[in-house]
């Protein structure tokens, strides 16, 4: 595997995650696990798999579930999403999976079918987030036409999405809340809003059931933390090896669009990663990489296949030697800032070029 880029899956970093959100939320909650987008990049299959202790699965869409019960995976499945025709409804009871009914379109549909076995349904309540959910006001005549519906089970769940519980402001998201209990208050059905910002800022907010996703990964919700401040472990540690050194003179330029010029002689390090295995492109001159322990700057484009890295702090560097790109030592939450963007993105984003090992 010369040069190429690796993922290293630590399914026991996972599962001392997951025990992290066991300990803040206490054993009378669920944790729902979610796992949509491949495991936000980590492997739908294998991390289905070592979680096999939660209460529930989430995933995004219904064929992300089906790949699940293909492989005989039995935990309980939530599907964000839910269906939105009448043959993926169908598919829901036959493969024991829930529901989140966010729309009148699948409203109606309940009402004009009459399933078998029940659905499993969790009811999403739109409290500020304004993209699925069921307005506020209109939740008590849902909840009374979701009662009538034969083809539904009549312990249905209540949710809601936080918008912004990641801000250090905390206003729209209390506000948010206020809007769930108030229209929840008199309701007996079981209740969700957590995601991971929640379970980590808002103690209010874990209900019955949360739904802890990126924190599962090792990898803060917050701009201005990393995992570790909260004892969570990275997942993911992505590396790859030094395919070659050069010695530059003062003045060369380096990479396409000849961005970056050698300010002295000095020596670079040529890292076999590029964009076409995920690396952000737009990852910054001085965004870090690890070499045999010390941070080394990013210097010039990044290629396709390639990145190229500044040795001035580290001349101790051969060919063959392991980089590390995020995890142990060098928190994903540091490289996507250095990319403007979240670690979500970089984790979900790699292709299928990286090998993946799971330990
Ligand atoms: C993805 C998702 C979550 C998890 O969010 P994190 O920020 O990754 O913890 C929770 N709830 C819903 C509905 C989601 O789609």
């Amino acid at each position: 595997m010369s040069g190429r880029a690796k993922a290293l899956i630590d399914l026991g970093a996972l599962r001392n995650n997951c025990d992290v959100v066991r300990r803040l939320v206490g054993n009378d909650c669920q944790i729902l696990a979610m796992i949509k987008a491949d495991a936000y990049g980590h492997g739908l299959l294998k991390v289905a798999d070592a979680l096999s202790e939660v209460d529930a699965l989430g995933v995004a869409n219904l064929d992300e579930a089906l790949l699940l019960r293909q492989r005989n995976i039995k935990t309980p499945v939530i599907v964000m999403s839910g269906f939105l025709s009448q043959e993926e409804l169908s598919l829901f009871p036959e493969n024991n999976l829930a529901a989140v009914v966010h729309h009148d379109a699948q409203l109606a549909l309940l009402e004009k079918v009459s399933l078998q076995t029940p659905l499993a349904v969790w009811l999403k309540i739109d409290t500020g987030m304004h993209r699925l959910g069921f307005s506020p006001d209109n939740v008590n005549t849902v909840v009374k036409r979701l009662k009538r519906c034969a083809s539904v089970q009549a312990d249905f769940g209540l949710m809601t999405h936080l918008a912004d519980a990641d801000n250090v402001d905390r206003q729209f998201t209390q506000a948010q809340l206020s809007e769930f209990f108030e229209v929840t208050q008199s309701l007996s059905q079981l209740k969700s809003i957590a995601n991971s910002a929640g379970i980590l800022a808002y103690r209010e907010s874990f209900q019955d059931m949360v739904r802890p996703g990126i924190m599962l990964y090792g990898v803060s919700p917050f701009s201005d933390r990393v995992g570790l401040d909260d004892h969570l472990q990275p997942v993911m540690h992505l590396t790859s090896q030094v395919i070659a050194t050069k010695d530059l003179k003062q003045g060369d330029k380096v990479g396409y669009g000849c961005t970056w010029e050698s300010p002295e002689d000095m020596r670079i390090a040529v890292v076999g990663i590029g964009y076409g295995d995920g690396y952000p492109r737009h990852a910054k001159n001085g965004t870090p990489v690890l070499i045999n322990g010390v941070r080394c700057p990013l210097v010039g484009r990044v290629s396709m296949d390639m990145i190229t890295v500044d040795l001035r702090h580290q001349p101790d560097v051969s060919v063959g030697d392991e980089v590390v790109l995020w995890g142990r030592g060098l928190p994903v939450e540091t490289i996507a800032a250095a990319a403007d963007t979240i670690a979500y993105e970089l984790l979900c984003q790699l292709t299928r070029r990286i090998a993946f090992v799971y330990v």
